[in-house]
């Protein structure tokens, strides 16, 4: 059986990302929220665009401080405000009221504040000196028009956003959400929608919604294909349909050894070629990652539990590199955190244990739920972390650090 590390990377191998002269578009700023950018976005402008003080007080000229008997300067009869545009010079010995983004004037190179002077009449009385430069905003300080701004690969969020804003970019070109479709399978699968009782046997079909959830999370677009019995021709046209119009495509269901486990074998009949069948972690043992063309195909398992462990793990990584994000958005991210409660593994499989994630004065603290059946994802809500005991690793004591993946983002 392979391992977490084998599967993750023979998965990241597999996934080609999206081409951005083809699967890209113009979106307007405000829509690229979440998206990946498609291209570097390089600056027009300086930022600054101009040297501007960085607070309310008294533009000077700091040669002028040298050799002073006594630190006064002359008050100019004017005054600088953000927006106003530089209008004179400062004469020798002088100094000018200025306000935050106010621009300097020619020859002021230094910014005293407010509160660190006198101005009596019109002269004003430094209480100390400035040093050279001080509160001064310095044209392309930031960055230099010409440079970089953010780079082809980013996710955009609210920080780029403001960014682009400032830089006049009201449109960007992001990837296209990757189309991702799903396959709910299995015989006892009722849809959410059926007006009908739940006759014996019965279950709502809850993994297409919770996974629909968990790709709309990732950036991208689910393409639901409803519940699907466990009938081969049902199935095969279905998983046609969906190969063909879509991405990438996940199946939930029909990857253990049971009688109705048909999804390896409608792949091969269908052409594909199967990488992985199984992984050495628990949840989610059965799961199947197999490519047909450009499309990358995961049959998870049909537990609730262990289809959003296979999508935590694996799939919301791969998602990300196809949809052109830069690397450090293929891999779950993971903390040390001290646990509340003992942690047991039995050592064979890669073992992850979800549960609440918080903080205590700062510190990472992992509280464990009770019980850990993959068909339990009751036991599941709230849960925004998972511990992870590696193979061979059985316990870990309350009290003691473990490692633990974030769930969400
Ligand atoms: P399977 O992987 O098909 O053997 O299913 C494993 C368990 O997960 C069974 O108890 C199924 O009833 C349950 N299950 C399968 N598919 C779903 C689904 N779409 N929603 C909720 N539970 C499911
Ligand atoms: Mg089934």
């Amino acid at each position: 059986m392979l391992s977490v590390s084998e599967v993750e990377k023979i998965i990241l191998d597999l996934v080609k990302p999206f081409d951005p002269a083809i699967d890209s578009e113009l979106l307007p700023l405000s829509q690229a929220i979440a998206r990946v950018l498609a291209e570097d976005v390089s600056s027009k402008l300086d930022f600054p665009h101009w040297d501007n003080s960085a607070m309310d007080g008294y533009a000077l000229r700091y040669a002028d401080l040298e050799d002073l008997p006594e630190l006064k300067l002359a008050i100019a009869p004017d005054e600088i405000s953000a927006g106003i545009s530089r209008s004179r010079s400062l004469a020798t010995g002088e100094c000018i009221r200025i306000f935050t983004g106010g621009m300097l004037p020619n020859g002021a190179d230094t910014v005293i504040m407010q509160e660190d002077v006198e101005p009596i009449d019109n002269f004003l009385y430094l209480k100390t000196k400035p040093t050279h430069g001080e509160y001064v905003r310095h044209k392309g300080q930031y960055i230099q028009a010409g440079t970089t701004l953010v780079d082809s690969g980013t996710r955009i969020t609210a920080t780029e956003i403001g960014a682009l804003a400032a830089a006049r970019c009201p449109q960007v070109r992001a990837y296209r959400q990757p189309k991702i479709a799903i396959i709910s399978t299995g015989n006892e699968l009722v849809n959410l929608d059926s007006s009908q009782p739940l006759q014996a046997g019965q279950i709502i079909d809850s993994n297409i919604h919770a996974l629909s959830a968990l790709i709309t999370q990732a950036g991208a677009i689910a393409i639901p294909f409803g519940a699907i019995p466990d009938d081969l021709e049902s199935l095969e046209k279905v998983m046609q349909q969906a190969i063909a119009s879509t991405d990438m495509v996940i199946s939930t269901g029909g990857v253990s050894v049971g009688d109705y486990d048909y999804i390896d074998g409608l792949l091969e009949k269908l052409g594909a070629e199967i990488y992985v069948r199984s992984v050495a972690i628990k949840p989610g043992k059965p799961l199947t990652v197999a490519s047909l063309g450009k499309v990358l195909y995961f049959g998870v398992p049909g537990n609730p539990v262990s289809s959003m462990m296979s999508f935590w793990r694996f799939i919301r990584g791969a998602i990300a590199k196809l949809n052109g994000a830069n690397s450090t958005y293929w891999y779950p991210q993971f903390i040390k955190a001290t646990t509340t409660q003992d942690l047991h593994a039995q050592g064979r499989r890669e073992t992850y244990l979800w549960g609440k994630l918080t903080y205590e004065k700062g510190n990472p603290v992992f509280q464990p739920v009770s019980d850990y059946s993959s068909g339990n994802f009751i036991s599941a809500i709230g849960a925004n972390a998972t511990a992870v005991m590696r193979v061979n690793q059985t316990y870990v004591s309350a009290g003691d650090e473990a490692i633990v993946m974030f769930l969400n983002g």
